[in-house]
């Protein structure tokens, strides 16, 4: 039998909370954010159309698939676990099948829809709802399997550190976020955990050095380590899961130094195409400066300001 949790809930639900006295940013760019710095990173020219040409993106079935997974365990956490690995399947499906019918209403040309290979995309589609499924029981499984080890950790508006919105100044710019889920281990470590329904793993873990600060500045303890955890069973057989990263690397100044940058960059309008294998998923792939179709890419290739608000 193993000892009670070290953490108590009542008192940290009430910690975790926004910080309000950060810089504005100004009346057109009220914050950051971590995703804004990594499609900035990934590739400027993908992050100008998206971000401040706001030029229309090929539809894709994946970020609906992502979203839907993290929903089915949100609400799976939220309900102390108390659903069952059905119930999260079917509210994880809806939402899928709801985003879907949303973007298809939009884009009902199915060969408009981004699939990153051959397939077509209502194969894609239909690939991805049976991955939102299997995806959501795995997580089930493999967290109803290490229930001795961790739990989610008790914080937050929510009561459960779960999709936690957090807004945090670093190097002067008010950064926001949100993470997917803090957890306690029974030997009281706290790690910021980022589900990926992906394949592939993130060039960097500087997301999870982010919500490390994010923690350590609503709730006074900085996670040393962190990771991603990809529900997905790889060509072995076995369980990917768990890919963990020191984060004792991203300290305050590295932080301040990149979203600095980063601020400093899109005000000067510099943004850098950057042709890689992630050009065969970019949703902006047909507006691109470089790779973009002819008579297309010109009606954004100019726009390097942010419309501003009336
Ligand atoms: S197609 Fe490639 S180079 Fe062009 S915006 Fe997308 S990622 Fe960047």
């Amino acid at each position: 039998m193993c000892s009670s949790w070290s953490t108590t809930a009542a008192t940290s639900v009430r910690r975790w909370c926004a910080i309000s006295d950060v810089i504005e940013l100004g009346p057109t760019i009220k914050h950051r954010s971590v995703s804004q710095l990594t499609t900035y990173a990934q590739c400027g020219e993908s992050y100008r159309l998206s971000k401040v040409a706001k030029a229309p993106e090929r539809p894709t079935a994946w970020s609906i698939h992502g979203s839907a997974v993290h929903f089915g365990i949100e609400e799976y956490e939220l309900s102390g676990r108390d659903m069952t690995i059905e119930q999260a399947q079917e509210l994880a499906l809806d939402y899928y099948d709801k985003g879907i019918a949303e973007e298809l209403e939009q884009n009902p040309d199915y060969a408009r829809w981004l699939t990153g290979g051959n397939k077509k995309g209502e194969t894609d589609i239909a690939d991805r709802r049976a991955l939102v499924s299997d995806q959501t029981k795995i997580y089930i499984n493999y967290a109803e399997a290490h229930s001795d080890e961790w739990r989610v950790w008790p914080v937050g508006p929510k009561g459960m550190a779960c999709e936690l919105e957090f807004t945090i100044e670093i190097g002067g710019v008010k950064v926001l976020g949100y993470i997917d889920q803090i957890r306690e281990y029974r030997d009281g470590r706290i790690a910021p955990i980022d589900i990926k329904t992906g394949t592939k793993d993130p060039g960097s873990a500087m997301q999870l050095g982010v919500y490390a600060k994010a923690i350590e500045e609503n709730m006074g303890v900085r996670p040393e380590s962190g990771a991603f955890f990809f529900p997905r069973i790889q060509r072995n057989g076995t369980l990917k899961g768990e890919v963990w990263h020191d984060l004792t690397l991203w300290t305050d100044d590295l932080l301040a130094t990149e979203f600095s940058n980063f601020d400093k960059a899109e005000r000067a309008g510099i943004y850098i195409a950057s042709p890689s294998d992630f050009c065969r998923v970019c949703s902006q792939q047909d507006n691109c400066r470089v790779k973009g179709i002819p008579g297309v890419k010109e009606r954004y290739a100019e726009i390097t300001q942010r419309p501003q608000a009336s």
